[in-house]
Formats: structure tokens, sequence, C-alpha cells
């Protein structure tokens, strides 16, 4: 979303132009054409108010703040399309704008009403309804907004309430949109279905007649609980009782000021109301035919008619109004939870409860014909009986969304093009003569100036009218600048245009906007706007496509809407008094003491505020720490849409982080006695790599190397591999890994926070790596321009420097080479940014996490299989081998049941297994045969000896672990049953592939490899 120029960049600004950013370099790296274009919400309050106050012209003011925070974006290193740039105050775009309000205009979805509108009295000017709180305070000023009576511009917004609300399922798909917002956009369109009847006025003395009164209600099944009506302050009827009656003009001065959940209420003298279902009822019951009526605060003048009945015994509102105007009088309770039948009598009973019944049920007994019915049932019968009676009653939908009031009794932004002629009436203004431009002021003309300064001015007010050519008015009005918002982005697609807001051939290739960034706060007002407007151009010939089937006119696809940014803030315990920073000793920055009273000062994060002395000013933090080190600090910190704690001393970890990146670009992880050479390509696979190393004669392979050495006559791949450590190996694991996962991050799950960690962890892999052959330096060197690629858009200048660093020493013949992408084809290094993004070598990945099938036996005989991975080549030494295979085993989770601590094998924990190997206790054996792919562990043997020195047998205690000593004489605890006598045919039987007591075959995999060989 576009700035609004308030004259500084603040850190929310550098978060969601930081995102937009690495989004638009992620791609324009993989090669998409990206337009990143960014332009100015130039129009607004907060200009014309400086005006006021300044005696300073709104559009000198802002071109001002443009210019100032134009630098400050410049310093934050980001990507923009300058030469896209646009302004809503310039004539050249508002021309535009008026535009469209015209198209509007002429489809009758612009239209001026007089109507009760929301009056700012501080900003002086109306607002529309997404402009006002709930606790009914205006959006920018915080003023309580009044009510009052004007003939405004508004659009009909309502009019695709339908679509707005149906399509919010598009974009719901694959998490498109946050789920908050699409829940807030569908709570302020309010779609409820529900049922009008009316309620008959009675005056006491019979003087006076009034219309009926129609209310609106989702739960006509409630019409008998009924104990009052309220009107809202403007409803006609309490305005023409205020005349006669200054109690209630005095009440009504004071309830306008009141917050709309306020439950002051005044009671209409001499009028009840009718309720409707009395007509109907075939029998005695509580249900009360006549109500007093109120006027309520509470009551909106535009939900349904602005009248609401009462029923204080199954509505929230209701039950607090009533209990606070009536306070011993009880709540009728007219539904039950269950459809028994009570014994007799009415259930209908009457209490002071002071938590209604919400939920729909079963009418109470009592209520004749009616009870029993469930909700649904009675309001289809209650309709049905009204009608009958000739009374009115009628199905309808009601929707919270209203039109959208778009006028502004402003100086300071896009004028309408309506002229207001005596005898025609409103006139639209031709588009041959658009813009309407406003009319150039003075500074001076502004300072002090109060209301809207378009109406004092004759000389641009008068104008004649387009159709009759007589003398007419200029309309004075100007456009909320929320018109502004609700297209600019289809106009970076075609800035240039001055006939059309945009062609359709740009519109049909560039829209929907593929990734829009920005605050939640915008969830209802802005972004529920744009969508109306772009839906609107869909059907017209500005946008023919509409984005194709599947769009149905939305204009952003996917939406992220970036966390707040909560600075450090600092208060006395004793009084919550907030600190500036100059009153706390800072040198303990876990126990921050306040200076004067050497006490402990509160730390919270807090949004940023002027009273909070905890604003951080993004262009210091810049100049301290540098535009790359701040934006990954700003992503590191938090996931992009949940709060940002800002913490300027975390830094330090992204600097250590770029210090490593800054020496390992250096290549001082290459030795110098090795001859380096960096693969021809810089995204070969290992494959490739291994291949190109091997023809020019770079390593040797057994038995092979008097072949002559050509690509065609490479040996194939596995072998290849062979050669590959193990170190190396992870190495590039984690490479390709850490590729695939980033550029999934970038790409679809926007976890910008652990791509920075992600990156860490690589550069940390490539930093620890030792040396361990020329082809491991390759390996770093190819993992360390990855990591940089994948740096660039994060950290733009700084990759960019790390890179031409690393290839200037590593690549000079590739420098010289005109096809290699590393040259800028002058000798020197092309931009990163020139080269694509890396893709993950998912073959060597596949070949080199391959794993096989273990048999794992204890003395021979199979007790489980489980996958393990290949034993790397390097492994050649039998103990190394026989620690990583016991180290494997160990992670698989069935390898755990077994020789983990207590595991079936009874051992002790892994610190205290003293085996060979790390295996069991004192005297287990390991052997590692078939590749990796038997492993037998040998249990510790107690050679029996009898009293003559004569060999007994072996005795294989299975639980302890330990060597036992015999204690006496020849016996053993041969009777037990996990004692086994080990005999050599026994083993020969399990190796031809038996049923063993686990139930399963072994040696399926024995045609090539020789039966495992053990030892006793
Ligand atoms: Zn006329």
């Amino acid at each position: 979303m576009f700035p609004y120029p308030s004259g500084t960049l603040h850190l929310g600004h550098l978060r969601v132009y930081t995102i937009s950013d690495v989004l638009a370099r992620f791609k324009q790296m993989q090669g998409y054409d990206v337009i990143h274009p960014i332009g100015w919400d130039a129009f607004g309050l907060p200009a014309e108010n400086a005006a006021i106050e300044r005696g300073i012209n709104p559009q000198t003011w802002t071109m001002q703040n443009i210019a100032k925070m134009k630098t400050q974006m410049m310093a934050m290193g980001g990507r923009w399309d300058w030469d896209r740039e646009i302004f809503t105050c310039d004539p050249s775009f508002y021309k535009h704008t008026q535009r469209i309000f015209l198209m509007l205009h002429e489809r009758g979805l612009a239209y001026q009403a007089e109507s009760i509108v929301n009056f700012d009295p501080v900003d002086k000017t109306v607002l529309a309804n997404e402009q006002v709180d709930a606790s009914g305070r205006s959006w920018r000023s915080g003023a309580k907004v009044e009510k009052i009576k004007l003939k405004q511009w508004f659009l009909k917004i309502t009019e695709f309430q339908q679509p707005l609300l149906d399509d919010l399922e598009i974009l719901a798909k694959g998490n498109a949109w946050p789920e908050r917002v699409l829940s807030m956009q569908k709570n302020w369109l309010g779609k409820s279905e529900g049922t009008r009847v009316r309620f008959l006025i009675e005056s006491s003395s019979g003087s006076k007649q009034w219309p009926d009164v129609e209310v609106y209600t989702t739960r006509a099944d409630t019409l008998f609980g009924v104990q009052y009506l309220a009107l809202s302050l403007n409803h006609p009827v309490v305005i023409d009782m205020a005349k006669g009656n200054p109690y209630l003009r005095s009440f009504l001065a004071t309830a306008h000021k009141l917050p709309p959940d306020s439950k002051a209420g005044f009671v209409l003298p001499g009028i009840q109301a009718r309720n409707p279902i009395s007509s109907i009822l075939d029998c005695d019951t509580l249900v009360q035919s006549l109500v007093p009526v109120y006027a309520a605060p509470y009551v909106l003048d535009d939900y349904g008619s602005g009248a609401v009945m009462g029923v204080p015994g199954h509505d929230n509102r209701d039950n607090a109004f009533w209990r606070e105007n009536n306070k011993h009088q009880p709540c009728l309770t007219v539904i039950k939870r269950a459809s028994n039948k009570s014994t007799g009598g009415s259930d209908l009973y009457a209490s002071d409860m002071q938590t209604p019944m919400l939920e729909k049920g079963f009418l109470a007994d009592g209520l004749g014909k009616f009870s029993g019915l469930s909700s649904d049932q009675a309001v289809t019968e209650i309709i049905s009986q009204l009608q009958a009676a000739g009374l009115y009653a009628k199905r309808t939908e009601n929707w919270r969304l209203k039109d959208w009031l778009i006028s502004r009794q402003r100086y300071w932004g896009t004028p309408i093009p309506i002229v207001h002629c005596p005898s025609c009436g409103p006139v639209p203004v031709p588009e041959s003569e658009l813009p309407v431009e406003l009319p150039q002021l003075a500074d001076s003309f502004f300072k002090g100036k109060i209301g809207n300064p378009l109406q004092d001015l004759q000389f641009w007010k008068s104008t004649r009218c387009p159709k009759c050519d007589g003398p007419a008015e200029r309309e004075t009005d100007t456009m909320d600048t929320f018109m502004d918002s609700s297209w600019y982005f289809m106009r970076f697609l075609d800035p240039d245009n001055h006939g059309d807001p945009i062609a359709a051939e740009s519109s049909d290739a560039g829209l929907p906007v593929d990734v829009y960034v920005g605050g939640v706060e915008h969830a209802i007002l802005h972004l529920l706007y744009a969508r109306f407007i772009s839906k609107f151009l869909a059907t017209t010939p500005l946008w023919p496509s509409g984005g194709g089937p599947g769009n149905e006119g939305e204009p952003f696809k996917q939406l992220i809407t970036q966390g707040m940014v909560h600075g450090r803030t600092y208060s006395d315990p004793s009084t919550g008094r907030f600190l500036l920073p100059e009153e706390v000793d800072l040198s303990e920055p876990q126990s921050p003491k306040i200076k004067s009273s050497n006490r402990v000062a509160m730390v919270s994060y807090e949004k940023m505020s002027k009273s909070k002395y905890n604003g951080v000013d993004p262009g210091a933090t810049i100049a301290k720490y540098g535009a790359d080190a701040t934006r990954a600090h700003i992503l590191f910190q938090a996931p992009v849409s949940e709060v940002l704690a800002w913490d300027d001393a975390s830094i330090a970890g992204i600097q250590r982080w770029f210090r490593r990146l800054w020496r390992l670009s250096n290549a001082h992880f290459i030795p110098k006695a090795i001859i380096f050479q960096p693969p021809k390509i810089l995204d070969s696979s290992l494959a490739e790599i291994l291949t190109q190393r091997y023809v020019w004669g770079l390593f040797d392979l057994p038995g092979n190397n008097t072949a002559t050495r050509s690509f065609e006559k490479a040996p194939p791949v596995p072998t290849l591999f062979s050669i590959i450590k193990s170190t190396e190996s992870d190495l590039w694991v984690l490479t390709q890994e850490t590729i695939a996962r980033v550029t999934e991050s970038y790409d679809r799950t926007y976890a910008l926070n652990t791509v920075v960690s992600d990156l860490m962890s690589l550069t940390n892999a490539i930093w620890d790596m030792k040396h361990s052959s020329p082809l491991g330096s390759v390996l770093q060197w190819v993992s360390l321009c990855a990591v940089l690629r994948m740096l660039a858009p994060i950290a733009p200048a700084f990759a960019e420097e790390c890179w031409e660093r690393l290839h200037l020493i590593t690549s000079t013949q590739a420098l010289t080479s005109t096809k290699s992408n590393i040259s800028d084809g002058r000798g020197g290094v092309a931009s990163i940014f020139s080269c694509p993004f890396p893709t993950a070598d998912l073959q060597a990945m596949e070949m080199l996490s391959q794993t096989q099938k273990c048999a794992v036996m204890v003395d021979g005989k199979l007790k489980f299989s489980t996958e393990i991975p290949i034993p790397p080549s390097d492994l050649d030494d039998k103990e190394k081998l026989k620690k990583w295979a016991v180290r494997q085993l160990r992670a698989t989770d069935i390898g755990e049941t077994w020789l983990g601590e207590g595991g079936k094998l009874g051992w002790p924990r892994v610190e205290d297994c003293k085996g060979e190997a790390g295996a069991g206790g004192e005297g287990w054996a390991v052997h590692v045969v078939r590749g990796g792919r038997t492993i037998n562990f040998v249990t510790p043997k107690v050679v029996e000896v009898d009293q003559d020195g004569e060999w007994m047998g072996v005795v294989i205690p299975k639980k302890t672990g330990v060597a036992r000593k015999k204690s006496k004489g020849k016996t053993t605890q041969k009777g037990e049953k996990n004692e086994k006598v080990i005999k050599s045919d026994e083993m020969k039987q399990t190796d031809e592939g038996k049923e063993t007591n686990d139930g399963q075959k072994v040696a399926q995999e024995r045609e090539t490899e020789p039966a495992p060989k053990l030892l006793l």
C-alpha cells in the first residue's frame, strides 16, 4: 500500500516496504518481470490542517513531505519503479479519479441524497460509516462524531454487496488473504435474514395519528416477548414529538453525544405501540399487547428503519436497556430450550434475569397454538398468520453495509466533477473538460481558515451549465481520499496514459495485483472500497477480463498484512509515568534504572507514540547499522504478520553474521596450497561438478585411471558420488534443503524470519566445515554463492559487495569469459541480481540422503529392521563405521526402543555404554557387514569353566549387559527364559532366512553380499 506523505518515514513504513521489496527482488531473481511501484496517497486532511495552522498551501506542504520521505526511502535500499511514481493530488492523476466518478454516476452508482451523516466537529467534515470506530469516534481526529442531516454524495457500494460477500471465498482459497481480514469484511457487510413487521402507534388522547413503525428483526419468534419499542433519535416520530416537548428536546441534545452502547432512554409520553402478534394470539397470556415507546441512542438510524422491538428476555442489549430503565419490571421469557410440554398451565415466566436466553429453541407453553413450535417453524407460522390477518409481515434480508459517503467539505481532495444548474439540477462535467482542477491559492489564504475554502471562492465556483449554458455553480465538496486509493494500484500499470485511467490491454495483462502488502487496519476501509471499485471497473471497458474466470474483478490476489512495530517503553513502576530515554540508566540493559531514584524501571513494548517517548527514527537506525542490517533485523525479529518488538540491541546478531559472510567472501576457507577450480557454470548439479572435475583430471577413481577422460566416457553418477566425504555430503544436502525451504518461504509462506535463520545456519555450516579435499572447498564455494544470492533480496547492497569480492578472488577465469553469467562481459563481476535465484539439486539430495534397509541382530538373531542412511564412502575405518552405525540406529524410533536406556536390550544411558563403539555395557561388540545392511550386536560372553577347567559353553545374560562372574560351581542361569546358549548351527539357520522369533524374514537381501560372520 502506498504511503501517506506525513513528513517522515516511520518504522512501520520501513517494515512494510522491506517486505514488499524483498518479495519483488526475489521474484525478479527468479526471472519474473516485476513491477514494484511506489506513489503517494497525497490528498488528505493533515495537509489541510497543516495549511490552516502554518499558513502554507497544502500542495507545498505535501510536496515537501514527499521529497523528505523519498530521500529516506532511497536510503533504505528499496528497488522501486520510480518511473511509475504517481501522486494522487496531481491533476494528471485525479482527472482519472473524476472520470471514474462520472462512470459511476452514469450508471446511477454515484448519487446525491439528504441523510443523517457522521460529522466530525474537529475536522469539520462528514465521515463514512467505515471511518467511525466502535465508540463513535473519527478514525483520524479521534473526535466524537455528531449526527447531522446533510445533502451528500454517495457511492452505491450496496449494489455490489452480494458479490463482495460471495467472492470472499475466492480470497480465502489457499489462505491468499488472512482469515482475520475476511471475517472483518464479512461482519462489516453484515448480511442477515430476518422479518419486517409493523407496530401500530396509539395515542392515549387519540388526538394525533402516527404512521405505523416498521421494525426489522432476525428473531420474529421472540415477538411474544416484546416489552417496549425503541426509536432512534432521528426517527420521524421522535423529531415530531420533540417539537412540543422541551424535556425530550433536552434529552436529545445530550443523547446525540452519548456513545452507541449507551443505555439511556426517554419514554415518549402519551403513546404506546401495539404488538402485531396480539391480534393473532388465541389465548390469554402474559404477552403485552401495548408496550411503551422510547427514544434511545442505542438504536441506529440506519439499521432497519431506525426502530427496534425490545425483547429483554432474549437479547443482550435490550436486556441491559430494560433493566436500566425499568429496574423493577421482570423480563418475559418466551423461548425454552427443550420441546417437551409441561404438565399444564403456562411456563411463560417472568424474572429479573440478567442473562437473557439468546439461543433459538421452542416456543414456551401458554402461547396457544404457537406453543411447542421450534423457533424456525414459529417464524414461518407467524408470518403467514399475520399476513392472513391482513397485517404487514415480510421475510427479508438486511445488510449492515450502507452506501459509501464520499463528500468531504474540504479543499485538499479531488473535486467532484458536478455542476449545479438552477434549471437542470446536478449535471456532470463533460469528460473533455476534465480535470476540474483545484484553484491555485496563496499560502496566506489558508491561515486560520475555518470550513471549506472552495465555498468562498466565487471565481472558482461560478461556471456555465454544460447542458443549457446558463449560469451554474460547481460542486464544492471534494472526494474522500479513499476514493483515490480505491483504484491507484491500477494506474501503475499505465501511468502515462492521458486518455484513460488505464488501457484495457494493460489491465488485462497486469491485474489483479499478485502480492499486496499493508496493515490490517485497512481491512474494512481501503480494502473494501478497492474491491468495490475494482469490481465495478471489471464491468467497464477499462478492465474487460476482470482477471479472468475465477477472479471476478478482485483487485488483490494475495494479501499480506504486516504486524505493527512496538517500541521499547520505560515507565516508573510507582507512578506509571513514561520516562524519557535520558531519564534511564541503561548501563545494565537487563535492569534499566531510573536515574533520579535508582529504582528499576518498568520495560514494556508498546505502540510507538510521542507521549510514550518510545519512537525510533528509522533514519538514525539506518545511519548507525546500515540499511541492510536494519532490513535483515526487521525480518528476523518477528513473523511478518505479528507485532515486532523493536530492540536495537539485537542487531548485533545480524552484524556478527554479516561479518562471517564478509570473511567467507574473502575465500579464506580455500587453502592456498590447493589449485581451486570452481565449476564452469554457477548452478551446476553435483553430478555435473563431479563429472567435470573427473574429466579435468582432478581426482582418481580406483581402477579407472588409465581410461581416457571425456564427458562421454565418464563413470556413472553413483560411482562418482563414492568419492564424496561425509562432511561434504552433509554440506551439500544442507545447502539443497536450505534452497528448497527458503524458496518456499519467499514464495508461498512468507515466513521471512525463517529465511534469515536458515541462511544463518547454512553460513555457519560453511564456516565450520574443515578442509577435507579440493572438492570440499568447491562445495563450500558453491554453498556460499547460494547463500549470497538467497540473501540478496534482503540485504541487496551487502550481498552485492560480498558477491563481487568472492568472484574477483575465485572466478578470475570466468570473468574473462563472455559465456559466464558471473562476468559482466567487461572483465568485471556481474550484478548478483543478474544471476538467477538458486534452485535445489534434488537429484543429488536424493542420492546423498538415500537410506537402505538395515537388519539388526543380537547374537545372530534378527531383532528388528529399519531404514538408515547408506554409509558415507569415507567411513573406511572400521571403528568409525561402527560408531556411525550405532549412532544411526539410535536415531531411529525403533532403534531407540531397543538400544535406548532401559530399552529391550537393557542398555544403560548412552554415556555409560562402555561396549564397542558405544554399544551396550562393557563387553558388547558390534559387527557391521554387507555395506551396513546388517548390524549384529554380540552380547558379552561369560565363559563357564568347571572345576577341572573344562569349557562348558557360553552364557549370554540378555538383560544386564554386563559380563557376570560365576558365583559358585558350574551353575548358570541357563534355565531363565532370556538366556540362550549360542550354537553355530542355530546362527546358520537364521542366516538361511528362517522365521525368527520376531516373525520377520532375514537374509532376503543376501544374494550378493557375504553372510555375516559372527565371531565367538
Ligand atoms: Zn442547465
